[in-house]
Formats: C-alpha cells, sequence, structure tokens
C-alpha cells in the first residue's frame, strides 16, 4: 500500500481518522514550540532579536544576523571575512536548514547530499522524496500546485509506457556569493540543473530513458537527465506562492532566475531516474555521480530562449559558470540506513519522529479497518458485527 508522500497530503491526512490528527496535531505543537524556543541571537554579541528592531542578515552570504553595523564590522574583522565567501554554511532559510532537528528526530529536516561552489556560485543538494522512500510513480505527481497547462494525467501515462515508480524528487538551493566589484547579477536556468549518473548508474539510467527525453551527451559525462518536473519554491527564503508574479523569474517555461548578490533560490526538480527495476529513493541517489547546476552572467539584452544556456554550456562557453555538486554516498548510506536495514517503520520514526510513525500507522488502520468494512460488505456480512 502506499502512503502518503512527504509532506502529508491532506487527503490522507483526512482519512486517518481523529487518532491521526490527534497525533498530529501533537507533532505540530511540538513543532511550533521548538522554533519559538530558537529565537534568532546577533552573531556577534549574543543579543536576542527583538521584535521592533529584527536583525539584519549580511547581505554577502544571508548567514549570520547581527543587530547593528558595529556588530556586523566587528565580526567580519575577528571571524566572518573567510565563511562569508566560503559557502561552509547554508542561507539562512526556515524550510531549509540543514542544522534544524526536530524534536523526537536522529536526522536533520534538510539532509545536504551535495555540495559545490565554483567563481562565488554555489549550491546545496537536499532529498525531497516521500515519506516510505518510493519514487514517484508519474512525473510532477508529488510536486504540489504544479502548472495546470501542463500534462494531463492521461497524457502523461500515454507518454509513460509502463514502469511506474520511478522520479526522483530533490530539492537544490543555489546562492550568488559573487563579491567582485561590478559583477553583474547571475541567471540560474532550473532546466538546465541536469543529474548526472555515475559509470556504474549510467546503464540504467539509460535503461529507463523516455520516449523523445533530452540526453546531453558529453565526453566526461555519463548518462544525464534533465529535470522533467521543476518548480521554483523559494527566493530569499520566502515561499514562492503560485500564480505569484516574481521580478528575479525571467523565464517560466525555463524557470529562468536572476540572482543579485546574497540572492538565493530552492528548486524543486524531479528526474527520470533509472529503469524499472527502480523503486526507491535511494536505489535512485546510488545511481548519481552528481547534479550540474550552470549559470550565466546576467544580459538585459538577451530576450531568450534561456534553454540556449545549456548549449552554450555543453560547448564550455567560457562565460558559463558551472558548479558540479558531487553526490556523496557516504551520506546517502547514512540517511536511508535504518530503512534498509530496520525497515520502513524505524526509518519513519528516526526521520519524521514519532507523532508522524503513529499518524501512519493510524491512517493504515483506518485504511485497513476500511478495507475490512469493504470485504465485509462485499461477502454480504454488512455492518452489524
Ligand atoms: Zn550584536
Ligand atoms: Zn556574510
Amino acid at each position: 500500500m502506499s502512503l502518503p508522500r512527504y509532506p502529508v497530503d491532506v487527503d490522507g491526512l483526512m482519512s486517518a481518522g481523529a487518532e491521526g490528527i490527534a497525533a498530529i496535531r501533537a507533532g505540530l505543537e511540538a513543532k511550533k514550540q521548538q522554533s519559538r524556543a530558537a529565537k534568532h541571537r546577533c552573531d556577534y554579541c549574543g543579543k536576542e532579536d527583538d521584535d521592533k528592531k529584527p536583525l539584519q542578515a549580511c547581505t554577502g552570504c544571508r548567514t549570520v544576523r547581527y543587530c547593528n553595523k558595529t556588530c556586523q564590522t566587528a565580526h567580519y574583522r575577528v571571524a566572518h571575512k573567510r565563511d562569508c565567501s566560503s559557502f561552509s554554511e547554508t542561507p539562512l532559510c526556515r524550510p531549509f536548514n540543514p542544522k534544524l532537528i526536530l524534536a523526537g528526530c536522529s536526522y536533520p529536516e534538510v539532509p545536504i547530499f551535495a555540495k559545490a561552489h565554483v567563481d562565488g556560485m554555489g549550491c546545496w543538494v537536499s532529498p525531497s522524496g516521500s515519506i516510505d522512500c518510493s519514487l514517484a510513480a508519474l512525473p510532477g505527481s508529488r510536486i504540489p500546485s504544479r502548472n495546470r497547462d501542463n500534462m494531463s494525467m492521461e497524457q502523461l501515462l500515454a507518454a509513460l509506457p509502463g514502469a511506474p515508480g520511478r522520479f526522483l524528487d530533490i530539492r537544490v538551493m543555489v546562492q550568488n556569493r559573487v563579491r567582485r566589484k561590478g559583477a553583474p547579477p547571475m541567471v540560474v536556468v532550473g532546466k538546465c540543473i541536469i543529474a548526472i549518473s555515475s559509470a556504474r548508474g549510467t546503464p540504467q539510467i539509460i535503461e529507463g530513458n523516455l520516449p523523445g527525453e533530452v540526453n546531453v551527451k558529453l565526453q566526461d559525462w555519463n548518462g544525464s537527465v534533465t529535470p522533467l518536473f521543476l518548480k521554483l519554491t523559494h527566493y530569499n527564503g520566502k515561499e514562492v506562492k503560485s500564480g505569484e508574479r516574481l521580478a528575479a523569474l525571467k523565464d517560466d517555461k525555463t524557470t529562468s532566475v536572476v540572482l543579485h548578490q546574497g540572492d538565493f533560490v530552492i528548486f524543486e526538480l524531479q528526474y527520470r531516474c533509472g529503469g524499472p527495476n527502480i523503486s526507491r529513493d535511494f536505489e535512485a541517489w546510488e545511481l548519481l555521480d552528481h547534479i550540474f547546476v550552470p549559470s550565466v552572467p546576467y544580459d538585459p539584452a538577451f530576450s531568450g530562449p534561456w534553454s540556449e544556456l545549456l548549449p552554450r554550456a555543453v560547448e564550455k562557453d567560457d562565460s558559463v559558470c558551472e558548479v558540479r555538486a558531487k553526490v556523496s554516498q557516504e551520506l546517502v548510506d547514512r540517511w536511508f540506513a535504518d530503512y534498509k536495514q530496520k525497515g520502513q517503520d524505524a526509518y519513519i520514526r528516526s526521520h519524521y519522529g514519532e507523532a508522524r510513525a503513529q499518524m501512519i500507522a493510524a491512517g493504515n488502520n483506518a485504511l485497513g479497518q476500511h478495507m475490512a468494512m469493504m470485504m465485509d460488505m462485499a461477502m454480504g456480512g454488512g455492518l452489524g458485527r
């Protein structure tokens, strides 16, 4: 039986019944209390955030906050100068915080499986799969509020003969920390963020090829896949609501975003990963070598299509900044170890907490009871038990 994908889908929640709702309520309350307790402090003097005069983030990296210019200058001299351009920390962002471990969990909410930076452009890659580690059955099936102009379910099914459960969800955060004076902003094209397989994983990546799928061939690359679905979910830490007209978004079709110094975005991407025999997130991750994130200096005179960035990257255009974030198989292993060694329940408990595990169990119970009832009715037993 398939479980509700993460984050919790409302239908799944409603079907979980009162027991499940009580469990999730308790979980949400714990989460709220935890984030309330974690008030921000000035990274130099330690003063707590003040609602009247909130702390200000460093505009170069947005990883630290200060109460005023004096604290910022002092901290820059003693410690922050090196860190500011190092990409060792992600910019401050609640939905993408690798340091946050929720109460009752043994793993961070956002594990980083890959990260890299080149010439002031950097990225972090995190899994975004389902709570039960199953790959999405259809592209876009987990990404909420996707573009309504996209293919209908029927069209998708027609385009994808057989072999469901092969789509890997990932989240990629990209930030511009170019410090050169007078440097132009950079454009990141979501459609050009490519998943590159390892030499070992290439046969399976190619085995799963879809009709008409774009495959980039380069000497030093193995199999590679372009995202089948992508969504810009956050811009400078704020959620991008569906239908919102974001000035930095230059092209909807390719999801091309302009990033000035310090700006950062989060993309949710989905790749067709592997052949018919791959059905779990970790099986897909094991095929990957790195995530390729190209960007180019923003040219206001260039009107697109921004997808031209991809062939330009392939031709090794000098102006293309190529960030290759190598997937750490060690971190992938550690993250999925509970699932592989102790099973799904243990994995859900250690990664999402007891409340969520109970909700899933309650949901399964509710579904199980419902099924039993249907069976009873089908067999003429009715409800009078
Ligand atoms: Zn301070
Ligand atoms: Zn900084």
